[in-house]
């Protein structure tokens, strides 16, 4: 059976995303070719418009100019805590939990010699730069468990100053899990039992 190239492409890209499987990306295409064409036209361009996408120069959440609207934020209250994540899901989980009021810092991920991913390939450099600019007390490191997770941790405490407190989240997660799969009540507990190391 030869389908037209226009619905392979599209069904080649939505296989991509996570979770979606073959048939599910002929089931979501089959459906796209039965919307109106305007629809169309605004759904694909508002998958364009991701490409511009700007990122807070700051912490490196989404931003509409330079910086986003946690790091505006001038009611959050407590201005001298930044929580260290991986990824913006990793954030996005933490602050849908309703129970930070600091600010946030996305590394763009771990640690990893065996990949190449070392401090100059994740936003490192910036996060010491904002301790100090800062003047940051408290830091909540909300990196998931993992060896490579487990060093990055270890590296930043080595990087900075023993006088900012540096608390690791605690999870009732297995090794290898990840932040933006738990529940806003499991997210509350990790950011309650926070350990020094
Ligand atoms: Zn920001």
């Amino acid at each position: 059976m030869k389908l037209p190239d226009s619905i392979t492409e599209v069904m080649s890209y939505l296989s991509k995303l996570p979770g979606v499987g073959e048939k599910s990306a002929l089931r979501y295409t089959l459906f796209l070719t039965r919307l109106e064409n305007e629809m169309i036209k605004e759904f694909s361009n508002s998958i364009s418009s991701l490409a511009e996408i700007k990122k807070c120069e700051s912490c490196g959440f989404f931003c509409e100019e330079y910086k986003c609207s946690i790091c505006l934020d001038e009611n959050r209250g407590e201005f001298k805590t930044i929580c260290v994540v991986e990824g913006i899901s990793d954030l996005m989980a933490i602050e849908k939990s309703g129970h930070y009021r600091g600010r946030y810092h996305v590394l763009g991920g771990v640690l990893n010699p065996l990949l190449g991913i070392g401090p100059q390939e994740l936003h490192m450099e910036k996060l010491f730069q904002r301790i100090s600019s800062e003047k940051i007390q408290d830091l909540v490191l909300a990196i998931n468990p993992s060896v490579e997770g487990d060093a990055t941790c270890s590296y930043i405490r080595d990087q900075i100053s023993p006088d900012v407190k540096a608390e690791r989240i605690g999870f009732g997660m297995p090794m290898g899990g990840s932040l933006e799969y738990l529940d806003s009540l499991t997210i509350s507990k990790a950011l309650e039992n926070r350990t020094s190391f």
